[in-house]
């Protein structure tokens, strides 16, 4: 399978080219030049596998070409070794529909799938490389934490992770920072996560800079990330369904990262109805679908901060799609949003979004309510970000069956949950050191020249 950017589809890149270097050099998001088709029969047989064997198939197909089977399979067992699922995922019955817990993983939130997947995948193509690789990525929460349990303690590796100063929850800033290992570095940047996500942009596009220290990025927008997150789709799909039944999903949604992958799987061929964007307050997404306007406004923080973003950098991956795959145009597009701050989205391409898509913001009393409403009905307890996926798909009311995503657990928002229920959630047992551990993370401005020489000092 072959890649190019969704800014310029003249020159092309096999699986490791675009997992290592993750954007392209023009700006753009790697896609790949046709997406694989399942026929109903390899749906059939996929429909059998567990959640391993499963993924071992479904990635295979997007790697094939640099990664063969036999390491891929390696790397699979050793990236899910570390959940306390056997299946990876967990599927729970509410009512009509069904909640999939994706937060089995070591850092409790469904960014470890992707990751722990990343952390070995790094480890095969750095095998015969003697030069160190240095990740940066900028987290709103739970990137960073995942993004550092797969890195930490890699010798050929350090992780940079810019999260934005007081504004994630003191659970997701101590499995950041409480780490050890020297390998890991946590900045934490005076302003909010769209400022963060700039800083590592802005990083990538000095090249003089990214090359000098090899630079590398695992944020939502690598494609790795993107395929290994199909699997869930497809094995949620085959646990409750019969084949050709359709289900929608909802999907609490940032970055558009995870709901892509959605997107993804439905043009691969599973039958999936609807994929229902799911916003809190930050609602450019919500705007964007229902009405065309993808215009940021400033960031609010709300009660779900692993979604308080305004740029949702792999929407571009959409654009692409809807503009018939066509790289100049995708380009002019995003020139346009890069000097107008605005996308106005013509009628022809809104209407294949409709097709695939429809979205609901929910307000923070909203989420707050679903919270206590699935508690008093159901005893379970969820998480803010869950609740904003939840909450939607009963606003917008489907009459099919959907799939709610589950992307935390809740012991990671503990003052959420504590406002809707009055409930103290508590870490799972082997956690429970971290609250008690030394914090290790510097606070700088949100300024690149800063932060470069940060980095720079701590290479040395
Ligand atoms: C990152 C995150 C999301 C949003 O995922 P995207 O891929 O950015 O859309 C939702 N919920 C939680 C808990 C997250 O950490």
């Amino acid at each position: 399978m072959k890649y190019i950017s969704t800014r310029n589809s003249s020159k092309e890149f096999n699986f490791s080219e675009v997992f290592m270097k993750g954007l392209a050099t023009d700006g753009g998001l790697f896609v790949p030049k046709t997406k694989p088709r399942l026929s109903n029969e390899e749906l059939l047989r996929f429909s059998k596998l567990n959640y391993q064997d499963l993924a071992k198939e479904i990635i295979f197909l997007f790697c094939n070409e640099t990664v063969n089977k036999k390491e891929l399979s390696n790397i699979i067992d050793k990236s899910y070794s570390k959940f306390s699922e056997k299946s990876v995922v967990k599927i729970n019955a509410i009512g009509k529909n069904e909640i999939l817990e994706l937060f089995h993983g070591p850092t409790l939130a469904f960014k470890d799938i992707a990751m722990q997947f990343i952390g070995h995948l790094f480890d095969h193509h750095l095998k015969n490389i003697e030069k160190k690789i240095n990740v940066v990525v900028a987290t709103s929460g739970d990137t960073g934490s995942a993004a550092i349990d797969a890195i930490r303690g890699k010798d050929k590796m350090n992780i940079f992770v810019l999260h934005p100063n007081n504004k994630v929850s003191s659970i997701q800033r101590k499995l950041m920072t409480t780490v050890k290992d020297k390998n890991v570095f946590n900045i934490a940047i005076e302003g909010n996560f769209d400022d963060c996500q700039n800083l590592v942009k802005n990083m990538f596009a000095d090249h003089q800079f990214s090359s000098s220290i090899n630079l590398s990025g695992v944020n939502s927008i690598n494609w790795a990330r993107i395929v290994a997150q199909t699997v869930y789709y497809f094995f949620s799909y085959f646990q409750t369904c019969q084949l050709n039944e359709k289900i929608n999903f909802s999907v609490p949604t940032g970055n558009f990262g995870d709901v892509y992958a959605g997107y993804l799987s439905k043009k691969m061929g599973l039958p999936i109805g609807k994929l229902i964007v799911a916003t809190n307050q930050n609602d450019i997404l919500h705007r964007a679908i229902s009405k065309g306007q993808y215009k940021a406004h400033s960031v609010l923080e709300t009660l779900s901060p692993s979604m308080d973003i305004q740029v949702a950098s792999n929407f571009e991956r959409l654009i692409y799609d809807v503009n018939d795959c066509n790289a100049n145009k995708t380009n002019k597009i995003m020139q346009g949003i890069k000097n107008e701050k605005e996308y106005l989205i013509e009628e022809k391409e809104l209407r294949k979004i409709k097709e695939d898509f429809i979205s609901e913001s929910i307000s923070e009393q909203e989420l707050l309510s679903c919270i206590k409403k699935t508690y008093e009905n159901h005893k379970m307890i969820i998480d803010p970000h869950t609740a904003v996926g939840l909450g939607a798909l009963e606003k917008i009311n489907l009459t099919d069956k959907s799939i709610v995503l589950s992307t935390a657990h809740p012991c990671k928002f503990p003052e959420a949950i504590k406002k809707a229920i009055n409930i103290k959630s508590e870490l799972p047992e082997k956690l429970n050191y971290i609250l008690n551990e030394k914090e290790n993370f510097d606070v700088i401005n949100n300024d690149i020249a800063e932060v470069k020489k940060y980095m720079l000092n701590k290479l040395n």
